[in-house]
């Protein structure tokens, strides 16, 4: 599978006798050249706006526009009309959190999430909670870094209001078991967000057998290009949702004292939106598809975290964080500490090696505040990675000055 490293200029650059190692992939991952190449030549060839001119390519930009979004509808499961394109994952939640959460949520109604969101899934939530006097409640961890699901019913009840879960920890790497988490938001009638940023990159997620209200993830983590993210909004939430953002594209009809709003997706759509990334979001997908069996992807990540979770093992001083078993049967990224040494002096001297992991508390500081850490070492993995860059890896890390 790491074969497919070659479709990847930026993979090929060289830092003394050998390629880089990229292992920074929950962060961002690396474009495939078909995709640069494609989103080049939509400038190149030269493009319009979509849905306003009438001349040819106006028309071909505004198809290419909407093919993309039923391309994006078809990798998860829902239908084109449910698929928003927003910037990210951030600006998605910040959509629901503004749109749906600030027109429905009152005092004391209550939020539910995890003690292992990212920001982009806690912040948005603690701004609705301070504006409308709603309450935030989370759903704890256990000590290995798993969701204590047994909790489940005593915190979502009936005074839940929304629940907000993440799908797979971009600190820690659990997987969370989704599907027990929506069945209690629905039993108690909650709408449901997903946080896919790392889930919808490495494993099969259709939202419609998932049955959830609001799914999110980037381009950027799945081979695409920044600035695209999608937000999935299922079709029964179109009347409680109303608009983020106002202006162009997304009105019926209006005067000057008022307006009534287009469908969706078009609704949710102000302004110009991301083209040129949603097309190259659109080729990500193709190639993923064309190139890239994800139940392979799921062994072939599993496998070089398990290899790594073993190196590491074998050393004294490190923490591995995350539920372990768990890595080694389905993950993709191992984050861990070394004692006495700060986790940016490991990156800086990895980054000297041509190697790139990432460090700090990864946009989770409350959860590291838990654990009792300010920061740590994140190595992530993507289908292009390999087990002699995971042996590579290791042998850098053991010549860190307090393991060698
Ligand atoms: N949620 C999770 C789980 C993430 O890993 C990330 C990115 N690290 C985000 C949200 C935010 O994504 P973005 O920066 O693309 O908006």
């Amino acid at each position: 599978m790491n074969k497919l490293s070659k479709d990847f200029p930026a993979l090929q650059t060289n830092v003394g006798t050998r390629e880089i190692i990229y292992v920074d992939n929950a962060s961002t991952t690396q474009n495939p050249k078909i995709v640069t190449d494609q989103i080049s030549a939509f400038y190149n060839n030269g493009y319009a706006n979509v849905d306003r001119g009438i001349y040819a390519l106006a028309e071909e930009t505004t198809i290419a526009y909407e093919d993309a979004r039923t391309k994006v509808a078809q990798f998860i499961g829902a239908d084109a009309q449910e698929i928003i394109f927003t910037k990210g994952t951030t600006e998605s939640i910040n959509f629901v959190a503004t749109a749906w959460g600030l027109t429905h949520l009152k005092k004391g109604d209550e939020i539910v999430l995890t003690e292992l969101e990212h920001h982009a899934n806690l912040i948005p939530w603690q701004q609705v909670a301070h504006k409308t006097g709603a309450v935030l409640k989370f759903i704890p961890i256990n000590d290995d870094g798993s969701l204590n699901l047994d909790s489940l019913d005593s915190i979502i009840t009936s005074k839940t209001k929304f629940v907000g879960c993440i799908h797979i920890s971009n600190a820690l790497g659990t997987t969370v078991d989704i599907k027990k988490v929506i069945a209690a938001a629905r039993a108690v009638g909650a709408p449901i967000l997903i946080d896919a940023a790392q889930s919808v990159p490495h494993i099969p997620v259709d939202v419609h057998s998932l049955d959830c209200d609001f799914l999110v993830f980037s381009g950027h983590k799945m081979c695409g290009p920044t600035g695209i993210g999608v937000l999935y909004i299922a079709k029964r939430m179109f009347e409680s949702v109303p608009p983020y953002q106002f202006g162009g594209s997304m009105i019926n009809h209006a005067t000057y004292q008022t307006a009534t709003f287009a469908k969706p997706p078009a609704k949710y759509e102000a302004g110009t939106p991301p083209i040129a990334q949603a097309i190259g979001l659109a080729h990500a997908i193709d190639y993923l598809t064309a190139q890239v069996d994800f139940k392979t992807l799921g062994m072939h990540e599993a496998g070089l975290c398990s290899r790594f979770i073993d190196g590491l093992q074998k050393m004294e001083r490190i923490r591995i964080l995350g539920p372990i078993d768990q890595l080694k049967k389905e993950g993709h990224l191992v984050s861990f500490t070394v004692d006495g040494l700060h986790a940016h002096d490991v990156a800086a001297a990895l980054d000297m090696q041509g190697i790139y992991v990432r460090a700090g508390h990864f946009c989770a500081q409350p959860l590291f505040t838990k654990l009792g850490i300010t920061a740590a070492v994140r190595a992530s993995f993507y289908f292009y990675n390999s087990p002699d860059q995971v042996d590579a890896l290791l042998v850098a890390i053991k010549k860190m000055p307090v393991l060698s």
